[in-house]
C-alpha cells in the first residue's frame, strides 16, 4: 500500500488542499494498493490558473517545438512502458498481455502521430482574399474514465499540446495511478511549467469544479451518457466549447455472404476484450436467420475460450471488471435480459471466483431489438445475437438504438460492406475485421457524443479559426 501525496500543478508536485484520499483497488484480489489524494474546488482553481498563465507562452511556441516536445513525452513513455502496463493491470485489472499492448501501446502510438501532426498540420489555410489563422482554443478541461485510463488522457493531452493549448486532467477515480505516472512523464519530458495540471479527485467534486470553471475554455469528457449530458449542458450555459465521447451499442453486422466463422470469433474477441468495458464493442450481433444456429454455437466456442483469473497468469484472457458496482451493474443486467425472454447460452450472473470482481464470458441468444440489454451500454463481457430477415431488417435493428459510436459489417464481398457501412449510423465502421488506426476520427453520431477525437480531426477539436481579410 502506498500512500500518494500532491498534485502536479504548474510544473511540480504541490500538497492538496484538502485532506481526503481516495482508495484504488485492484480489482483483481479486492485489496487496497494505494491511496491518492481527492482533490477539492481549490486543487482545481490552481491548476486552472496554473494552465491559465503557462498559455500564452505555449501558444506562441512554434508547432515544430511543441512536436518536440510532445515527442520526447512519447520517447518517456516508451521507456517506462512496462511499468505504465502493469500500473494499468493493478487499477483496472486488464489481463498483462492486453495492458502491455493496448493500455501502453496505444498511448504510445497517439502520442506519437500527435508529434507528427503537430509538426506537418497547417495551422494557417488561404480563402481567397483571406488567411485563415488556427488558433488554439486556451485552456481545456479533460475528464476522463477508467476503461482505457491512459489512452483516453494521451487523446485529449495530445491534440491539445499540439494546437498549442494548456490541460488541466481530472482521471477517473478508480484509475488515478497511471494519469499520475503519466505527469511524471510529463516532467521528465521537460514541458514547460503549467501546461500540463493534473488533480485527482472525486467526479462530482472536482470533476464538476473543472467543467464549471470560467477559467476552461474547452471541457473534453469522455465516460457515461449521464454525466456528458450534465457536462455539456453546463458547458453550454457559459458558451463554452465541449467535446463529449459518450457511450454506445455497436452492432457486428454479418451479412450472408461473409466468412460467418472468422466474424463470430473476431465478434466475441472484440466484445470480451478488457472484460467488455469498451465504448465501441460490438455488443450485439446480428446474423441471417439461416445462419443463426450456426452462429450461436460459434459464438458459445469462442467465448468458452476466456477463461477469467489473474490478469498476470497469461492462461487467462478475461480480468475482473473495475469495481464492485460495475460487477453489480453488469450482473444486473443478465438477469434482465434473463428475464425478458432471452437465451442464455453461456455464462450468466455467478461469479465464477470467491474473490475479484470477475464476471463469466456471457452469450445471449434469441436477444429482440427492444430487449434492455440490446438497448443500453452493459460494459461487461456479454454479448447478445440478434435474428434479421433480410438487409433491411438488419440496417434497421443496427440503425435502432440512441447510440452511433461503432461498428462492423462483414460481407463476401468489400463493396457489398462497405454499401451497408454508408446506410449505418455511427462514427466507425470496421469492414470485415479492419484494423484499428489511431489517425482515423473516432467519435459518436447521435447520443454517442459531440466531436471527434484522434488523428488531425481530432486536432482540429482544439483549434479555433480567425480570418484575416486582405
Ligand atoms: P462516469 O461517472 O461518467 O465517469 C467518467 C468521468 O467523469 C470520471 O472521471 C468521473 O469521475 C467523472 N465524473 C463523474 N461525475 C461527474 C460530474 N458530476 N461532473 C464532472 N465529472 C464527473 O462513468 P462511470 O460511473 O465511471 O461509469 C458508468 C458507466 O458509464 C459505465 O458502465 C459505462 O456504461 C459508461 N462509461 C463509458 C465510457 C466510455 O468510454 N464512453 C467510459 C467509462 C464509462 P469519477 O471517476 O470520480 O466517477
Ligand atoms: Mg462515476
Amino acid at each position: 500500500m502506498k500512500a500518494y501525496d500532491g498534485m502536479y500543478i504548474g510544473g511540480q508536485w504541490r500538497p492538496a488542499a484538502g485532506t481526503d484520499t481516495i482508495d484504488v483497488v485492484n480489482p483483481a484480489d479486492e485489496r487496497v494498493i494505494a491511496t491518492v489524494p481527492a482533490g477539492t474546488a481549490e486543487d482545481i482553481d490552481a491548476a486552472v490558473r496554473a494552465a491559465r498563465a503557462a498559455f500564452p507562452g505555449w501558444a506562441a511556441t512554434p508547432p515544430a517545438e511543441r512536436a518536440a516536445y510532445i515527442a520526447a513525452l512519447r520517447d518517456a513513455m516508451v521507456a517506462r512502458a512496462d511499468e505504465i502496463a502493469e500500473t494499468v493491470t493493478a487499477e483496472l485489472g486488464s489481463p498483462i498481455g492486453l495492458s502491455r499492448k493496448v493500455h501502453a501501446g496505444a498511448p504510445i502510438a497517439v502520442a506519437g502521430s500527435y508529434a507528427e501532426l503537430a509538426a506537418t498540420y497547417p495551422f494557417e489555410e488561404k480563402v481567397g482574399n483571406s488567411t485563415v489563422l488556427l488558433e488554439p482554443v486556451g485552456v481545456v478541461g479533460a475528464i476522463t474514465p477508467w476503461n482505457y485510463p491512459l489512452h483516453q488522457i494521451v487523446a485529449k493531452v495530445g491534440p491539445a499540446l499540439a494546437a498549442g493549448c494548456t490541460v488541466v486532467v481530472k482521471p477517473a477515480e478508480d484509475t488515478p495511478l497511471v494519469a499520475r505516472l503519466f505527469a511524471e512523464l510529463v516532467h521528465e519530458a521537460g514541458l514547460p511549467a503549467g501546461v500540463f495540471n493534473l488533480v485527482t479527485g472525486l467526479g462530482p467534486v472536482a470533476g464538476q469544479a473543472l467543467a464549471e470553471h470560467e477559467g476552461v475554455d474547452l471541457v473534453s469528457f469522455t465516460g457515461s451518457t449521464a454525466v456528458g449530458k450534465r457536462i455539456g449542458a453546463t458547458a453550454g450555459a457559459a458558451v463554452k466549447r465541449v467535446a463529449l465521447e459518450l457511450g454506445g451499442k455497436s452492432a457486428n453486422v454479418i451479412l450472408p455472404s461473409a466468412d460467418l466463422a472468422r466474424a463470430v470469433k473476431i465478434g466475441v474477441a472484440n466484445v470480451m476484450s478488457n472484460s467488455g468495458q469498451t465504448c465501441s464493442a460490438w455488443t450485439r450481433m446480428l446474423v441471417h436467420t439461416d445462419q443463426y444456429d450456426e452462429a450461436v454455437e460459434l459464438a458459445r466456442t469462442a467465448a468458452g475460450g476466456y477463461l477469467a483469473g489473474d490478469p498476470h497468469d497469461t492462461a487467462n484472457r478475461l480480468g475482473p471488471v473495475v469495481n464492485a458496482k460495475q460487477r453489480a451493474r453488469v450482473r444486473g443486467y443478465i438477469e434482465k435480459g434473463i428475464k425478458e425472454g432471452a437465451t442464455l447460452v453461456t455464462g450468466g450472473p455467478e461469479a465464477p471466483h470467491a474473490t475479484g470482481y470477475y464476471i463469466a464470458p456471457t452469450v445471449f441468444a434469441e436477444v429482440t431489438p427492444e430487449m434492455t440489454i440490446a438497448q443500453e451500454e452493459i460494459f461487461g463481457p456479454v454479448l447478445s445475437l440478434l435474428r434479421y430477415e433480410d438487409e433491411e431488417d438488419a440496417l434497421r435493428i443496427a440503425n435502432g438504438t440512441v447510440y452511433g459510436l461503432a461498428g462492423a459489417v462483414w460481407a463476401g464481398d468489400e463493396s457489398e460492406a462497405v454499401a451497408f457501412a454508408r446506410r449505418m449510423d455511427t462514427g466507425q465502421v470496421d469492414i470485415n475485421g479492419g484494423r484499428f488506426n489511431p489517425l482515423a476520427p473516432f467519435g459518436g453520431y447521435k447520443q454517442s457524443g459531440v466531436g471527434r477525437e484522434l488523428g488531425a480531426h481530432g486536432l482540429a477539436e482544439y483549434l479555433q479559426t480567425k480570418s484575416l481579410q486582405f
